[in-house]
């Protein structure tokens, strides 16, 4: 009898919570257009505003704040599109999702850690002409990495600069609550808190600005035109309210990276180490190897990890977070990262351990002969 793949890679997406599969089915028993006027579009507002709620205290944030998406690619997008005529400042990691959309945007480098240089942002914000918008991620998706968001603020601010934090890796794994965050604009993904692929949220801070990508119908008070995909934001919502009360069982995934990181030690190099991490993440290199082939090995194993970032369709590309931390080429060639979750257990890694050991064996040996 096969058995199901153990899976860690949870930072490319989660598996569906439950709670989110169940509010998604009730969501699909009937015809709800949230703008219909009529009884059961009445009742799909009534689960909007709801998943609106769960959403908005995710954030600590306001209801009215919250215009929903297809997901932070939409989010980030939104927002740096806002600003195309400006000077944007974007940090060295950031998702491809901000990275892409404006050419013309500096980027902010970042140390060896992993973490945004605040000395180097200082003197991109004393440049001239001004700064409008500074987009920097709260939680790097290949590291972990957990970035200076409130200083990062606090300095834009001094300068005049808005500020944008794509929080699609910090949902669910750190509280958050965007007005202590100082932010203006924040990004989040159904998907990577145990919520349907396909919906997600922007966040408006106090600013007064309501960037928009699209519109029409005139949907999410004319902030984002078209009509909700009402299941995947329930699903959303209730993803977000058992995210939010989960946080403490989040934090005991520390443990399980422990001992992960522990055992492959001796051979391996980590990456963010000396970093603040969220609990759920570790990426690192076997010398000798190429991710590729890891990935492909494990996977034979039964064993779902990542290169890093797995945005781009099944292709392995070396990894511009590693690049931007001034790591080796090389080395990045080999990068593998676990990222866990809700449903992760101690057997899972050991049984990654188990299949990493026997197939970095076999590269020692290919190493040795080479
Ligand atoms: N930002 C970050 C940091 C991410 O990790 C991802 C997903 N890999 C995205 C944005 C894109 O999110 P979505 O899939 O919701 O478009």
């Amino acid at each position: 009898m096969k058995t199901a793949p153990v899976y860690l890679d949870y930072n490319a997406t989660a598996p569906l919570r439950p709670a989110a599969k169940a509010a998604m089915l009730a969501a699909l028993d009937a015809p709800h257009n949230a703008s219909s006027v009529h009884a059961l579009g009445r009742a799909g507002k009534k689960i909007l505003e709801n998943a609106r709620d769960q959403v908005a205290a995710l954030v600590g944030a306001s209801p009215a704040q919250v215009i929903f998406n297809s997901g932070a690619t939409e989010g980030n997008n939104t927002v740096l599109r806002h600003f195309a005529n400006d000077r944007v400042l974007v940090s060295a990691i950031e998702h491809p999702s901000v990275l892409e959309v404006l050419p013309h945007a500096e980027k902010i480098p970042v140390t060896k850690d992993g973490i945004v240089d605040l000395a180097e942002l200082e003197k991109l914000l004393q440049q001239k002409p001004g700064v409008a918008l500074v987009s920097v991620m709260l939680v790097n998706n290949e590291t972990g990495a957990i970035q200076p968001i409130r200083e990062i603020a606090e300095i834009s601010k001094r300068h005049g600069a808005l500020v944008h934090t794509d929080a699609a890796q910090a949902a669910g794994k750190l509280p958050l609550n965007l007005l202590e965050l100082g932010c203006d604009f924040l990004t989040l993904s159904s998907h990577k808190i145990g919520g349907p692929q396909g919906a997600g949220a922007l966040v408006l801070g106090l600013c007064g600005i309501t960037p928009k990508l699209l519109t029409g119908g005139g949907q999410e008070k004319f902030a984002r035109s078209g009509t909700e995909n009402l299941p995947a934001i329930a699903g959303f919502g209730a993803a977000a309210i058992e995210a939010a009360n989960a946080l403490n069982d989040f934090k005991k995934l520390e443990t399980l990276r422990g001992r992960l990181e522990q055992s492959l030690a001796p051979r391996v190099t980590i990456y963010a180490q000396n970093a603040s991490r969220v609990a759920n993440t570790s990426m690192f290199s076997l010398p000798g190897a190429r991710a590729e082939t890891l990935l492909m090995a494990l996977d034979l194993e039964g064993v779902c990890v990542s290169n890093g970032s797995a945005c781009s369709s099944g292709t392995v590309r070396p990894s511009h977070v590693l690049k931007a931390m001034d790591v080796p080429a090389d080395l990045a060639a080999s990068a593998l990262r676990v990222s866990m979750g809700w449903a992760t257990t101690d057997a899972d890694i050991d049984a990654f351990l188990a299949a990493f050991e026997k197939i970095a064996a076999r590269v020692g040996k290919r190493t040795a002969n080479a």
